[in-house]
């Protein structure tokens, strides 16, 4: 697929159009995000029937229902153990998680460390919107400090998870990061992350303009994606033939694009042969 795929890629072949009007709010970057894991997949050519979408709860949980694909909506912070044992029984499919910060860092934490650890073959997109959106505003895991919530009323006082630093200190074997101003990084990285063989975990920092913005009076959605944007650098920022030289970046910004990667056995290859070995024993072959 050439850089032309810009014009000949149609986000509506892609969607289930009998679901529309969609539920977002005007200006929700979940949208963008959306449209950039369409056109990776897209772009790779992914076979429809060959795609497997698994969403939990929250906002972010909801798009996967807009998807045209097979497609599962589960329960609150579950769907990283679900396409688990998805991708473990069909190793066929492209299993794709869409979740969100609360989702999968909070009441899903436990399954996504592990779900780095073990290394299964799939790509999990966490939108991450910095709160709680569907259940009304709540403090989420990643909440910057001293933000308004309708659980934090004078100001968050809970440190962040930095998300990808997680990922990667559990072993996930692609890591990275974007925003949703930048959409070609964002689609070049979820093909990346997609045609990875290995547990692909990417951070997409998405707005919230109706619950989070609206109480931080941070602005419409314009204004809060340019603000996202002033908070992050490139990783290749200073860097020569791969390289850091110089880091004269701010110390509160956080680096996009592709943030650690490595290649080691994928788990379910290592299952069925651990499964193999143990049959042939058994039938003494
Ligand atoms: S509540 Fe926030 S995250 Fe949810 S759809 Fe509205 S703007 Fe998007």
């Amino acid at each position: 697929m050439d850089s032309s795929s810009a014009d000949s890629f149609n986000i509506r072949d892609f969607l289930r159009l009998d679901m529309f009007p969609h539920f977002l709010c005007p200006g929700c970057g979940h949208g963008i995000a959306m449209r950039a894991l369409l056109w990776a997949i897209y772009e790779l050519e992914i076979p429809k029937d060959k795609l497997a979408i698994v969403s939990g709860i929250g906002c972010s949980g909801r798009i996967g229902a807009y998807i045209d694909a097979n497609t599962f909506h589960v329960t609150h912070g579950r769907p990283l153990s679900f396409a688990s044992g998805l991708a473990l029984a069909r190793p066929d499919l492209n299993v794709i998680v869409i979740t969100g910060d609360g989702d999968c860092l909070a009441i899903g934490g436990n399954h996504m460390i592990h779900a780095c650890r073990r290394n299964l073959n799939m790509t999990c997109m966490m939108l991450n919107n910095e709160v709680y959106g569907m259940t009304g505003g709540q403090a989420s895991p990643t909440t910057s400090e001293a933000r308004y919530t309708t659980t934090s009323q004078s100001g968050c006082i809970e440190p962040v998870f930095d998300a990808c630093a997680l990922a990667t200190a559990a072993g996930a074997s692609f890591v990275g990061r974007e925003v949703t101003i930048h959409l070609p990084d964002l689609k070049d990285l979820l093909r990346q992350g997609l045609a990875h063989k290995g547990f692909s975990f990417i951070e997409v920092l998405s707005d919230c303009t109706e619950v989070f913005g609206r109480k931080n009076n941070l602005g419409e959605s314009p204004e809060m994606i340019l603000s996202q944007k002033s908070r992050m650098r490139p990783s290749s920022y200073g860097s020569v033939d791969g390289n850091i030289v110089d880091e004269p970046f701010r110390a509160n910004t956080l680096p996009t694009g592709i943030l650690s990667r490595n290649e080691r056995p994928e788990y379910g290859d290592t299952y069925r042969k651990h499964a193999a070995d143990i049959r042939a024993l058994k039938s003494g072959k």
